[in-house]
């Protein structure tokens, strides 16, 4: 049937005819929109995404694109542990939003994922069923909807690394451009930053010698091997974590803090999740608390961050890059997005700036009082603005020691949100996998490129 393909039914009558007029509409053509949604639940926030694309093209590369984000109200999902029900509320109003912008008639079929990452790996292994009740709570919800809900899991930490990897190259074009280059050499890396933990997705120039680091597609008549780790309490929440708990083990000022900004933490709030409860609490430490002095000092920031990465546990076991984790060089062109991007754009360094350029700006960040900063950006929420210079140090640590980038390799690093109008992260990787739109072999048409 030729029927309508647009959201009009939302718009007043006149307009809707106009805009009816002026949109052909794809299904009288033979061809209709489809859609799919995935909930990215964060540890520190959800957001929803809409895809959408044409059903004759489904399984060529680059058509899918991003039609709607919405940012869930609120924390992220694994906050709810003490309230589950409350986890599902706070879906409803992106959903509705989402709903608004797929025709009532397709709604029924549109496949919807919600996937749950580091926050909810680490509420998971502190209190299993609390994440069971807060993952049944928001399916609960999904489920009150009229589509075709796919369930709600948390991913593993290879998948999220490896469906980012995916979707920068499947937005890119890079899996059919690869049959004009030598192979491999237009395929891009991805390095993920979240709040509880970090992905490193590559396909090395040598052999993967450690397979559990290994994952293999087949995608449009090639295969990768890429080398994909995602290293649990090293997303920058969890590490800035980690550093405050070093920090206290010696001294009350932080370095990584603006100069005039104090906080008073306690021991419950740093050894709530299992990254800092490992580490031992006599009853006495049970109930500190601190009042950490910030002090504005990069250099002293980046000595002090280096001691929340074991560099000695990689021993003569190389290449390594920390607590003993087996990683080939890094090789190729990288996308650096999620919180890699919020604070190098916040620190205007996303135009490849050199390194040289890149240490100069955070230093001097770093050295603005906390007074110069909040009057400078009134409109920055304080918790980031008091965390840019740690997590801009965080970030070159993380870069510069453990990955080993270098002064060369480091222009291989784009920082960078979007792709073809599309957010960039696992989620539109993992649809792409769970709706088999990626085809193993390669379409006709593409196939004949090759000779
Ligand atoms: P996650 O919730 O695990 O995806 O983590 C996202 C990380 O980025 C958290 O550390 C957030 O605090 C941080 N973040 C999110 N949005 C912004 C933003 N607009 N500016 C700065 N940091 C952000």
């Amino acid at each position: 049937t030729c029927s309508r393909d647009q959201p009009v039914s939302t718009l007043p009558s006149t307009e809707a005819q106009v805009l009816r007029f002026l949109r052909p509409n794809p299904s009288c053509f033979g061809y209709a929109f489809q859609y799919g949604m995935v909930f990215d639940a964060g540890s520190s926030h959800t957001s929803l995404f809409v895809y959408q694309w044409t059903s004759d093209k489904t399984n060529d590369t680059g058509v899918v694109s991003q039609t709607l984000s919405c940012n869930v109200q609120g924390p992220g999902i694994s906050s709810y542990a003490n309230d589950p029900p409350k986890a599902g509320v706070s879906l409803r109003s992106c959903l509705e939003d989402a709903l608004k912008v797929i025709p009532d008639e397709r709604q029924r079929e549109v496949p919807v994922y919600l996937g749950a990452t580091a926050g909810m790996r680490l509420l998971s292994m502190e209190n299993k069923s609390a994440a069971d009740q807060v993952l049944n709570e928001v399916a609960k919800t999904i489920q009150q909807y009229p589509v075709n809900f796919h369930g709600a899991r948390i991913i593993t930490g290879e998948e999220e690394g490896a469906y980012g990897w995916i979707t920068i190259n499947y937005l890119l074009d890079s899996f059919t451009k690869v049959s004009f280059a030598p192979r491999g050499t237009k395929i891009l890396g991805a390095l993920d930053l979240g709040g509880a933990s970090t992905q490193i997705s590559f396909i090395p120039i040598g052999p993967i010698t450690d397979q559990t680091k290994a994952s293999k597609f087949r995608l449009y008549g090639f295969t990768y091997t890429i080398y994909t780790h995602s290293y649990l309490c090293y997303g920058q929440n969890q590490a800035l974590k980690q550093l405050i708990l070093k920090i206290t083990e010696g001294s009350v000022n932080h370095p990584c803090y603006p100069e005039g900004y104090q906080e008073t933490t306690t021991a419950a709030s740093i050894h709530s999740m299992p990254c800092t409860a490992s580490h031992a609490q006599t009853p006495s430490q049970a109930s500190w608390n601190a009042t950490l002095v910030g002090t504005g000092n990069a250099t002293e920031c980046r000595m002090a961050i280096k001691q929340i990465f074991n560099f000695t546990a990689c021993g003569q076991s190389q290449p390594c890059t920390f607590d003993g984790i087996y990683q080939p060089p890094v090789n190729g062109e990288f996308f650096a997005f999620s919180a890699f991007y919020y604070t190098f754009s916040f620190l205007n360094l996303t135009s490849g700036q050199p390194l040289a350029v890149v240490e100069d700006t955070v230093q001097k960040f770093c050295a603005r009082n906390w007074t110069d900063l909040k009057s400078s950006y009134p409109k920055e929420k304080e918790q980031w603005l008091r965390e840019y210079c740690a997590n801009a140090n965080y970030i070159l640590v993380l870069l510069l020691e453990a990955y080993k980038f270098n002064q060369t390799s480091w222009s291989s690093i784009k920082f960078q949100m979007k792709a073809a109008n599309t957010d960039i992260g696992w989620t539109l990787g993992y649809m792409l996998n769970l709706t088999n739109m990626i085809p193993a072999e390669a379409p006709e048409q593409v196939k004949g490129q090759q000779y």
